[in-house]
């Protein structure tokens, strides 16, 4: 397959935190005599974010399971990343190591798509968390009480999380290099539906981490846009709806830039 690099998609909107958001930070596990499960936070600001490598590596995850990609790697005694280099999550996600026989399966599928920013939290929101958390303030702490099954002792254990109704702006950049390519899109915008009815971050099973996607917008930026810099040159992708699910029920009906 002849790949050239034809442009860029731009998605980007908001994350809504619908409960609370719990990405462990590196200072997990770390500090003694405080909250061990911090969340991850920028340094230089202290707000909370998502990292890109999060939010894409859950995405991989969801979509591979969705497609019935996962294969449990009994000498690892765990799920081995897929990589066959032909199927979307291939093209899309990228990835594998540099081992020599994957070399050839790569060639196949060709450079990685999807670039997926961190996502920092609008301005509406750093705002709030001042109302609803005090000055200087930008997390929750949830106690959540482990119960021992056979003792029935309560063992309560302190956990960091973003507050419920927090907004993260995020960005993912989908680069072209075969005019097929925007069939791939479709799967995205499966994978974010996929993480609407799952989790990101911890805790998911109890409750964290659900968050929805709104305010979706598209962006097309041609190799044009590129050598001219030129506002023109880029072109706005009328999307059926602002949510994934509308964007997922009219993908059919988009109209691509030629
Ligand atoms: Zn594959």
């Amino acid at each position: 397959m002849e790949l050239q690099f034809k442009g860029k998609y731009i998605l980007s909107g908001h994350i809504v935190c619908v409960t609370g958001l719990h990405i462990g930070g590196a200072s997990e596990g770390v500090e003694i005599g405080g909250v061990d499960n911090t969340v991850i936070k920028d340094p230089l600001t202290e707000h909370p974010y998502i990292p890109g490598s999060s939010l894409k590596g859950k995405l991989r995850h969801l979509l591979e399971w969705n497609l019935g990609k996962v294969e449990w790697n009994d000498k690892q005694t765990g799920y081995t990343a897929h990589f066959c280099g032909e199927c979307e999550v291939c093209k899309l996600f990228g990835s594998s190591p540099d081992d020599a026989q994957r070399i050839k399966v790569r060639q196949a599928a060709g450079p990685t798509r999807l670039s997926v920013r961190d996502s920092f939290p609008t301005t509406d929101t750093i705002q709030q968390w001042q109302t609803w958390l005090g000055e200087g303030v930008y997390t929750e702490i949830k106690t959540e009480n482990a119960i021992d099954r056979v003792t029935s002792e309560a063992n309560p254990r302190p956990m960091e999380r973003v507050p419920a109704r927090s907004v993260f702006a995020f960005e993912m950049i989908f680069d072209v290099y075969h005019t097929n390519d925007k069939d791939l899109l479709r799967s995205l915008f499966t994978a974010l539906r996929l993480l609407e009815n799952s989790a990101l971050g911890g805790s998911g099973s109890r409750g964290h981490g659900q968050v929805c996607f709104n305010a979706l917008k598209l962006e097309w930026r041609p190799v044009k846009y590129y050598t001219t810099g030129d506002e023109k040159d880029k072109e706005a992708i009328v999307l059926p709806g602002q949510t994934v699910t509308d964007v997922l029920k009219g993908f059919n009906t988009i109209t691509w830039p030629q």
